[in-house]
């Protein structure tokens, strides 16, 4: 794998030679792609570095650039103050950027959580969440809920992401990007990170694990801070357990069997239940990392005490190493689902532990209440932006009602 991803983050510069011999820096050529951007963000330190010695500089200022990127979350060249101007100068006319997108909008709620929109370099939109939590000792855990696609193919009956229709997979840098934008915004450090925003992460595995693997070795977030979620797509999770990560896998379950789960989830139809719970069940073998699987409540759907027991069965006849996740449904505008009950929710969960199995129930966060994942999005475009309305600065971002 850190073969395979070495590749990813190197491959811009690998193929940098071409184009430089067209520009005019005098430094020696560098191998530079036909037509590719040239993207800083996802870059290792060692290939900043070569970057760096390709144009004709002392490796140092690879680090530095590093840093700028990393830490000081500088977004455009010409901000690289620590750098020679003919270098930044260099690296500009070499085509090069550092891959942030500005902040198109953003929506806070009363509990600290803020969703944002990033407006990316083909107008298009995509949705990222910062979630505060203090825990018992008073310290503040920031978790990221990141997007993996411009919204989704694969239309779950509930999601308002499913509903806004698919445009494109992000590249890994506009998935990284995320992470610095929330940092950006509550001047603090991500602790964790969640691909559980716009898209199935699956279907975009490769710029997935390039984002992944950036995040922990770039940015330093522990792969054990951070959760890939699915709703299942046949032959993904197999590829990712041979990674071997140190992250969580959430397969998003949404029923207990197959006949309702396909009502619910469309694309489990290419995808037997049977073979799901296999690869999660081998995930966990090879990789020692506890599955998660997040069930979504529909009232009178999905939510009755039945339904658990049989959720039950189905995990244990997989095996251990299991842990459920209960979201309890937010309407979304013209869905015909419903939240259940708190009693009905507490009933769900006193029937699953009554057959051990470990089970959460989701907070409803601020946000969620009137903005479910895919919503904001929605509101704000259905097709790429023709009409640009002004862009958010990071430090007057909006507080709307929600
Ligand atoms: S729930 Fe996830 S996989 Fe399903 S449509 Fe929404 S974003 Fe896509």
């Amino acid at each position: 794998m850190a073969a395979a991803l070495h590749h990813v983050c190197t491959a811009p510069i690998a193929r940098a030679a071409l184009r430089v011999r067209a520009t005019a820096i005098s430094s020696p050529p560098v191998r530079l792609p036909k037509s590719d951007p040239r993207v800083l963000l996802g870059l290792s330190e060692q290939d900043l570095r070569q970057l760096a010695v390709d144009l004709g500089q002392q490796s140092y200022r690879g680090k530095q650039i590093h840093d700028l990127i990393y830490k000081t979350k500088s977004k455009e060249i010409q901000q690289f103050k620590h750098l020679p101007q003919a270098f930044r100068d260099a690296l500009v006319r070499a085509g090069w950027n550092v891959g942030r997108s500005p902040v198109y909008r953003s929506v806070t709620a009363a509990d600290g959580t803020i969703k944002i929109l990033l407006k990316l370099e083909d107008n298009r939109l995509i949705e990222t969440v910062g979630i505060p939590a203090e825990d018992d000792k008073g310290s503040v855990r920031l978790t990221a809920c990141v997007s993996s696609q411009v919204g989704c193919p694969l239309r779950c009956s509930f999601c308002a992401t499913g509903k806004g229709g698919f445009s494109r997979n992000l590249k890994p840098h506009e998935i990284v990007e995320q992470v610095l934008a929330i940092e950006e915004l509550f001047k603090h450090r991500v602790s964790n990170v969640v691909f559980m925003g716009m898209g199935e992460p699956m279907l975009n595995l490769k710029s997935v694990l390039a984002a992944h693997r950036c995040l922990n070795k770039e940015v330093g977030i522990g792969q054990r801070m951070m959760t890939i979620s699915t709703v299942g797509v046949p032959n993904t999770i197999k590829m990712l357990a041979s990674h071997k990560l140190q992250s969580t896998l959430a397969v998003s379950l949404h029923a207990p069997n197959q006949e309702m789960r396909e009502t619910i989830v469309p694309s489990a139809k290419s995808y037997p239940l049977g073979a799901l719970m296999h690869d999660c069940k081998d995930y966990f073998l090879q990789t020692g990392r506890r599955v998660t699987f997040e069930y979504t409540l529909l009232a009178g759907i999905n939510d009755k005490a039945e339904h658990a027991l049989e959720l039950a069965e189905l995990l244990h006849s997989c095996g251990g190493g299991y842990h459920v996740n209960l979201i309890p449904y937010n309407p979304i505008e013209g869905s015909e689902f419903r939240r259940p009950y708190k009693k009905v929710v507490l009933a769900f969960v006193e029937a699953l532990e009554s057959r051990k199995i470990t089970v959460s129930v989701r907070q409803t966060r601020g946000l969620d209440a009137n903005a479910a994942c895919g919503q904001l999005r929605n509101e704000f475009q259905k097709t790429p932006l023709l009409d640009l309305a002004p862009i958010v600065s990071m430090d007057e971002t909006k507080l709307l009602p929600v």
